[in-house]
């Protein structure tokens, strides 16, 4: 049943250290409310000047997440979307630069009519503006909001500021406060002082955590529940445990054992509905997770390995997960296999580990670096008959290898990486090229939905159901040359999705292979815990089959 008297907030705020998994806490309790039946959205800030997150690094910002309207947003809204099964709207993911900027542009128009316009008051209001806004339009029961950074950085008190007065004036608001508890080895034990004067900080803003939600390597035990609800202002059991576990996905049974949602729901004077069907598809798709044996192996070519593992992880989220939630529907486990695409360039005898791969995934990507070491893969993929997935530049990538290797055109490649080659069978649309010549670089690429027509027949048509008009979210400046596709079709590679106009390249796939596909979209941004990806969930299944073999 939907709440008469909606919307509620549900406000996540960290302390004591970052990367403590803000996004997951919030989208666990996102997830149990819409176990109950609510309708749940979620609202991220960012206090960063950019105006999004399209023009950063991944290595500086992990993955760009693509909403379905074309925003380039944080990857925490790929965490809520999966976890609600929702598709945000790209303002959901605010920035202080898209505040300052609307601000700024009312400023110009006169909007404020003549008055000083100022930080303190009409920079909150403006946040509060557009929180209302993510309520308003999607008319949820619930919103929930998680605020960047950590509380005492200087760069997210206006937002907290604006959190405060909007509950002050009434909005029904209840705030999560997100701590850490280390073990420090020499003493012992763990240690609650840090999470105690996060929990002031937060105080001194004016705002009282509701919960403190625990994040530690173990469960907390009774002790410290009672010195974090002495001293936090907070009930014993508002203190909710989020121990380090195997997988983020068991984070919302983690919190519904005690009792997280009720509490959270009796908090805003809500008297929980009854669980839907929905909870028990999570509970089997936990038991299928955890009843996995027998694991395949996916090797992802990845080129973003100068800055660890942990960068790595964080730039390809969206593909680990899509994999995941495909190996779990078939009861496996992922192996996901870090393949450095440097590597092949340098010893060319590596590639031979590709044979332990049940599967490959070439992924995304930006530049010149890492691109011989992606077309030997997928040339090694090609002949020796492993399933394969190309994203995007992998879709350009296959076509460029097709071209090299098969047709022959030697010097065959996209303009983004050799502008003067002989054959630019992946060219920049004359419209982009306009963009890159006047350095508009910001939210500029063909970005978001768009449609795509499927062959009738063809192994793409089938693995989305045999539809023929489908829909994904792209993100490149750079295409299959409309002018060469006539003469690029053939010898095996087939293009069956093109653009409704005809002149984009959309899918392709190798007629000689028993699973090599490509699409220029990024098919990992609509991958869900529930509802895997079809084209991830065939790549699965073509893993399955060859280790099986
Ligand atoms: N660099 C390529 C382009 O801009 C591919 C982009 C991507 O993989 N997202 O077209």
């Amino acid at each position: 049943m939907p709440l008469q008297n909606g919307p509620k907030w549900i406000v996540v705020t960290g302390g004591v250290i970052s990367s403590l998994g803000k996004g997951i806490v919030s989208s666990s309790i996102g997830a149990l409310l819409k176990m109950r039946g609510y309708s749940v959205t979620a609202a991220k800030i960012d206090p960063y000047i950019n105006i999004d997150a399209g023009t950063m690094r991944p290595t500086e910002h992990g993955e760009v997440f693509v909403t379905f309207d074309g925003g380039e947003t944080d990857q925490d809204m790929g965490n809520y979307e999966r976890f609600l099964d929702v598709a945000l709207p790209k303002y959901h993911n605010m920035t202080t630069g898209q505040v300052y900027r609307d601000v700024i542009n009312r400023e110009r128009n006169l909007e404020y009519q003549g008055k000083c316009v100022e930080v303190m008051v009409h920079i909150p209001q403006e946040i509060q503006r557009r929180l209302k806004m993510c309520a308003e339009n999607t008319k949820a029961d619930f919103v929930l909001v998680e605020v960047g950074g950590t509380v005492g950085d200087y760069q997210n008190i206006l937002f907290l500021e604006a959190l405060r007065t909007m509950k002050l004036k009434g909005a029904p608001m209840a705030f999560v406060h997100v701590v850490y508890l280390p073990t420090p080895k020499t003493a012992g034990e763990m240690k609650s002082k840090p999470a105690q004067q996060s929990s002031r900080e937060l105080n001194s803003i004016g705002i009282q955590a509701d919960f403190l939600v625990c994040r530690a390597s173990e469960p907390i035990d009774d002790v410290r529940k009672e010195k974090l609800s002495l001293f936090c202002n907070v009930y014993p059991e508002d203190v909710i445990s989020c121990q380090d576990l195997n997988s983020i996905y068991d984070v919302p049974f983690l919190f519904s054992a005690q009792k997280f949602d009720e509490l959270l729901l009796k908090k805003l004077d809500v008297v929980p509905n009854a669980h839907t069907d929905e909870f028990k598809k999570w509970e089997e798709f936990i038991a299928k997770k955890n009843a996995a044996k027998e694991s395949v192996r996916i090797g992802i070519v990845g080129k973003y390995f100068a800055s660890g593992n942990f960068a790595l992880e964080d730039s390809y989220i969206s593909v680990i997960e899509a994999i995941k939630h495909a190996c779990f529907k078939h009861s496996v486990k992922p192996d996901i296999f870090w393949i450095s695409a440097q590597d092949f360039e340098t010893n060319k005898k590596e590639i031979n580990v590709l044979q332990t791969c049940d599967a490959i995934i070439v992924p995304g990507g930006f530049g010149a670096s890492g691109i011989e070491g992606k077309i030997l893969t997928i040339k090694y993929a090609r002949e020796n008959k492993i399933p394969l997935l190309g994203l995007c530049y992998g879709l350009q990538l296959s076509v460029i290898e097709h071209a090299r290797n098969i047709l022959g055109w030697n010097d065959a490649n996209s303009t983004e990486i050799n502008k003067d080659t002989t054959h630019p069978v992946v060219d920049i649309l004359p419209e982009q090229k306009k963009k890159l010549e006047t350095n508009d670089y910001g939210a500029s690429m063909r970005l978001g939905n768009y449609p795509a027509n499927l062959v009738k027949g063809s192994l793409v048509c089938k693995l989305y159901n045999n539809e023929e008009k489908v829909v994904e979210r792209h993100r490149h400046r750079y295409e299959v040359n409309p002018e060469l596709v006539s003469q690029l079709e053939t010898k095996g590679l087939v293009f069956s999705g093109m653009s409704p106009d005809r002149r984009l390249v959309e899918y392709i796939e190798r007629s000689d292979h028993p699973f090599f596909v490509g699409t220029q979209a990024h098919p990992e941004f609509t991958s869900r815990i529930l509802r895997p990806n079809p084209l991830f969930d065939g790549l699965i299944s073509a893993a399955i089959e060859r280790k099986r073999k």
